[in-house]
């Protein structure tokens, strides 16, 4: 397995102080080597035009506007989502990796990558701000919907979203492509940005029933992600895939910031041997999305781990969800598996 870092990835730089900053991406690689698995480490030089690489999940004016506020830059488009003077080279090197990343799996290179890039993209949709959400929510192009795009044209695409926040973009991208199946676990919508991601948005046309939404109640700890794992085998027993897009946020870890939901090391760990587990004989490529202190140092390393086989550590405790948490759970789960089944129209 490969951890992709480039100093470049560090050059997209808020203001003032701004949870989604180059720190974070500090955090991940402390956390990586104080748990020993920095060796996995390695560096990108790809490099792509920003206007081909991102017209393929953007529409051409949202590309034109964001190239023209480049050259404003430092200057916001929203009041979450900043540019700074070297957005741009991020922004060139976080597409010039994901697509480079993209075509070596579409070579038949059976990888396994951890892209760790910035700016993020998973609320980034085909015009910018998407499904009637208020912003960017920090995102400026959607690096994983054009990972997965490039994929699709070669099989079927597998697309898990486990930030605590809804992937607005991503699913608004493909909300009329069967080839991508995009399954997404987030904190209820009505208690987080975006406010999107309810049970019934499962795609349309051809598509309908290939976007799968899965919400948590706040407070959700370890026990019902184990249960959510519990449960991805029946969920996708409708769909054959041959490739694995992961938009990997961390900001559900314990006392991350800017969530409500108390996952630990276990549900990381667990995520990532999951994916292992469906992962076998196929391409994954893993991009960073959120997590902003804690969630990034710790629950990294553990996906990591799980994802490339590692054992567990013992010294990790699990969260276990109250009563209110679990009521709620139970009952959305039935609303969202009638749809997930196809039991709900
Ligand atoms: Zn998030």
């Amino acid at each position: 397995m490969m951890i992709v870092f480039s100093d470049d990835f560090m050059k997209h730089e808020p203001p003032s102080y701004h949870p989604e900053n180059p720190k974070r991406l500090e955090l991940i690689i402390r956390g990586l080597r104080s748990n020993g698995l920095d060796y996995m480490l390695t560096g990108c030089e790809c490099s792509a035009d920003i206007r081909d690489a991102a017209v393929t999940v953007h529409s051409d004016s949202y590309v034109s506007y964001i190239l023209r506020k480049l050259r404003d830059a430092p200057t916001w488009l929203d009041e979450d989502t900043y540019l700074s003077t070297g957005s741009e080279q991020a922004i060139k090197r976080a597409l010039g990796c994901s697509v480079c990343f993209a075509e070596r799996a579409l070579n038949g290179e059976k990888i396994t990558a951890f892209l760790l890039v910035r700016p993020p993209g998973h609320h980034a949709g085909i015009n910018g701000v998407a499904m009637g959400s208020n912003s960017l929510g920090f995102c400026i192009f959607n690096n994983a919907a054009i990972v997965a795009k490039l994929l699709s044209q070669k099989g079927n695409v597998f697309m898990l979203d486990f930030d605590s926040h809804h992937g607005n973009g991503t699913q608004e991208i493909f909300y009329t492509d069967k080839k991508v199946i995009h399954l997404d676990i987030h904190q209820h919508p009505g208690t987080l940005y975006p406010g999107t991601g309810w049970p019934d948005q499962t795609g349309e046309g051809e598509a309908r029933g290939t976007k799968l939404n899965i919400i948590l109640p706040p407070g959700a700890s370890d026990d019902i992600i184990e249960d959510v794992l519990s449960r991805m085998d029946l969920y996708l027993q409708r769909f054959s895939f041959d490739y694995i897009v992961v938009s990997a946020g961390f900001d559900a870890f314990l006392n991350d910031g800017l969530a409500n939901l108390r996952l630990t090391e276990i549900s990381y760990y667990n995520l990532g041997s999951y994916i292992r587990s469906i992962g076998k004989d196929k391409p994954i490529i893993v991009l960073l999305e959120g997590g902003y202190s804690v969630g990034l140092e710790r629950g990294v390393p553990a996906f990591v781990k799980g994802l490339s086989g590692l054992s567990k550590s013992n010294e990790w405790l699990q969260t276990r969800s109250d009563d209110r948490a679990w009521v709620k759970y139970h009952s959305w789960r039935e609303e969202y598996e009638g749809y997930i089944l196809g039991l709900s129209g």
